[in-house]
């Protein structure tokens, strides 16, 4: 519903695409899932497909339920569940529709080859538990998952595994390093990189890689932006001032006063809270844009609005613009600028802007 209440979230699909090109760019040798699992990470899982639908080499989801949908949306492009079946039914639809599986457990092998037919070749992929310890088989389990794979009549297989730290300083080659071990004499395909390992380990892509983050312009890095890889931001949340307090030093703003004027200040109140999205954990000075100005918030975020500091920008006033992430009317701030400030990643924050919150879509 497009409500009068101002804020709103914009969506780039030309972004996007042009952030998917980046991906495949990083990894010229390489196939590449879009990742758009999360609703594409809060940005409309069919508003990204259609953005990738003449590129994208194939797409990555959870849900059978989706993946269907997609089908059903006339997307040809191979359809991996990066977390496998979860029941008989999926097992179903993984043959019927042609879907490409992750199976990381037995009980996931078993379920499939009881559904498995001779006529329609079955496309899955093995997760190797390198180090992530999350998902996928390690050296004890993985005998036994060669055993259940034979009963599988016709199979396309691939193996995977998942970078804990591609990230972090200890990168990714401690895992490739036991994935090697535990893949053995496999010569066939292996699909490696997430958006960290594209962007900065060159020797742990694979034959598919499975960019996520990338795609809508953010960094998976704490310490390098997504403009120093020339990715483009592909979601801003914009609203506007609804108030405007001036007050004396001494005085606090918001829940807990825990925000104190050292000397006399403009507040501006914008329509943006937590249940928008806005994290709770962003605390008073968290970067934010209003009127064409870089400001600060201030106090604590409400339910339904936050303060933010207006005595540096003499101009605004109700109704000015607010950028609270992205490019937008009032300026430019990067997710990850919010998102490091709040304790947390731009992803959290992309996956989290509320369903009451409008979105519009440039281009359209
Ligand atoms: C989510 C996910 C990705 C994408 O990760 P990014 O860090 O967003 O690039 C890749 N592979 C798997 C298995 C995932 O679950």
């Amino acid at each position: 519903m497009k409500t009068s209440r101002p804020i709103r979230a914009r969506i780039r699909p030309a972004a996007i695409l042009a952030n998917y090109r980046s991906a495949k760019a990083c990894a010229p040798d390489a196939w590449a899932w879009a990742v758009v699992k999360a609703d594409a990470y809060g940005h409309g899982q069919l508003r990204a497909v259609e953005a990738l639908r003449h590129e994208a080499d194939g797409f990555a989801l959870l849900e059978c339920e989706n993946a269907v949908l997609l089908r059903e949306h006339g997307v040809r492009q191979p359809i991996l569940l990066l977390e496998g079946i979860f029941g008989e039914a999926d097992a179903r639809r993984v043959v019927d529709y042609g879907l490409h599986s992750a199976v990381h457990c037995r009980e996931q092998i078993e379920m499939l080859a009881a559904h498995a037919r001779a006529d329609r070749p079955l496309s899955l992929y093995l997760k190797i538990n390198s180090g992530m310890n999350r998902l996928g088989f390690d050296a004890a389990t993985l005998p036994q998952a060669w055993e259940s794979l034979k009963k599988i009549p016709a199979l396309n297989l691939t193996l995977m595994t998942h970078f804990a730290e591609a990230d972090g300083a200890r990168g990714v080659l401690w895992q490739l390093e036991r994935f090697k071990a535990l893949a053995g004499d496999w010569h066939g395909p292996v699909s490696l990189g997430n958006s960290a390992a594209i962007l900065r380990h060159p020797l742990a892509h694979g034959d598919w890689v499975r960019p996520g983050i990338m795609l809508y312009g953010a960094s998976p890095f704490a310490d390098q932006s997504a403009a120093e890889f020339g990715l483009q931001p592909a979601m801003s949340l914009e609203s506007r001032i609804i108030g405007v307090q001036s007050i004396a030093a001494g005085e606090r703003v918001g829940y807990g006063g825990t925000f104190t004027a050292e000397q006399p200040m403009r507040i501006g109140i914008v329509a943006c809270g937590y249940a928008d999205g806005y994290p709770r954990s962003a605390p008073s000075g968290t970067p934010i844009a209003v009127a064409g100005k870089l400001t600060r918030t201030v106090g604590r975020v409400s339910m339904d609005m936050l303060a933010c500091d207006l005595t540096d920008i003499p101009d605004a006033g109700i109704d000015s613009p607010v950028t609270l992430w992205g490019p937008g009317e009032a300026g430019h701030v990067p997710a990850d600028a919010v998102a490091a400030a709040a304790g947390t990643i731009s992803y959290e924050l992309f996956c989290a802007v509320a369903p009451r919150v409008p979105v519009t879509v440039d281009g359209q």
